[in-house]
């Protein structure tokens, strides 16, 4: 019998890629907000325009690309963020895969426009389903703007599988939240068709949490601060009396990087314990800094999952710290006959 074996164009590879790392507008939003802080951008712009389901762009002032280096990064694996294998167990940034644009190139119609610091010139590519159709010089600022353009144009069974706009935009506001919480120092903007949704300027972290949630969240917030040899946590948690019957306000950041964790999430829960009425879920923002070498973030595409050395001591710490901050804020109120 003849060889069937073929390995397959890249186009294909990327389509395929692509599955894994976009799911949704949102999904494009979280890798571009990323891309925008790796390059060490102070002022991110996000633009939506239905839903993201037209247009998603991200300006950002950043370091920016060379023309090469502009060309390059849409190519699969290709990225300047690790060089060797030892690099994924000290990793400073959001990216390291070299997939998310090659991935959104394969399935949308992409523009990027780009420039470095010390360049006069900056560089325009267009590029679509993986194909360069157009590479030009520019007369562009410094930074980047990458613009997103209908999404899954050539993935129809992906795009009628789109939700509502109204459900596209909550997943694209919890990406933005997500980032934009982690990064209290960096100043961002979203609009929506037109609309300003957001206008965070540079601040703090309980200002941050502040301008995203309203002025009211600011006299709900208990401090947690905490340092050991092998982990830092700090951040905030909610008032107990301010709990809520949904999950909205439960922010966790392992390294800055927004992480899903179940077992940490009832470690605070757990921290709660006899403070909380049944069926009220804590809110929480709580970041948490280790050592990269003692976590491995390279589980899950979408890097929402991570894999502790020791998760074991992470629980124990995490309750403990939590706990300890609310005994300094609840005993009082309870103690209150008259409230
Ligand atoms: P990764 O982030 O995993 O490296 P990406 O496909 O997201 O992979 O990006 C590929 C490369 O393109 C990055 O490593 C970076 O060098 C470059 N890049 C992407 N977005 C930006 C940006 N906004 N500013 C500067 N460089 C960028
Ligand atoms: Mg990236």
């Amino acid at each position: 019998m003849a060889d069937i074996i073929q390995l397959l164009p890249d186009h294909v590879a990327n389509q395929i890629a692509a599955g894994e790392v976009v799911q949704r507008p949102a999904s494009v939003v979280k890798e571009l907000l990323e891309n925008a802080i790796d390059a060490g951008a102070t002022q991110i712009t996000l633009l939506i325009k239905d839903a993201g389901k037209t247009l998603i762009q991200v300006t950002d002032n950043g370091m920016g690309m060379s023309t090469t280096d502009a060309r390059l990064s849409f190519e699969r694996h290709a990225t300047s963020k690790i060089k060797i294998a030892e690099d994924l167990f000290n990793l400073h940034t959001k990216g390291f895969r070299g997939e998310a644009l090659a991935s959104i190139a394969a399935i949308a119609h992409v523009e990027l426009k780009t420039k470095t610091h010390d360049a006069e010139i900056g560089t325009k590519i267009c590029v679509e389903g993986s194909k360069v159709i157009e590479q030009e010089p520019a007369v562009v600022p410094s930074g980047t703007t990458i613009a997103v353009k209908n999404l899954f144009y050539n993935i129809p069974a992906r795009r009628n599988f789109l939700k509502s706009n109204p459900v596209e935009t909550r997943h694209i506001i919890d990406e933005f939240h997500r980032v934009a919480l982690a990064h209290p120092q960096v100043a961002f903007t979203m609009s929506h068709n037109g609309a300003s949704v957001f206008n965070l300027p540079e601040s703090n972290l309980r200002q941050r949490i502040v301008n995203i949630f309203g002025n009211k969240t600011n006299e709900k917030l208990v401090p947690v601060e905490e340092e050991t040899d092998i982990l830092k946590i700090e951040g905030f948690v909610i008032k107990p009396d301010y709990a809520k019957k949904s999950r909205g306000e439960q922010f966790f950041f392992v390294n800055d990087r927004f992480i899903k964790s179940a077992y940490l999430n009832h470690a605070i829960v757990s921290a709660f314990e006899g403070l909380l009425k049944g069926g009220f879920h804590p809110g929480y923002f709580l970041f948490l800094t280790v050592d990269p070498k003692t976590i491995d973030i390279n589980i899950h595409p979408t890097k929402t999952e991570i894999k502790f050395d020791d998760e074991h001591s992470m629980y124990a710490m995490l309750r403990s710290t939590v706990k300890h901050s609310l005994g300094q804020f609840s005993i009082a109120p309870v103690l209150d006959f008259n409230r």
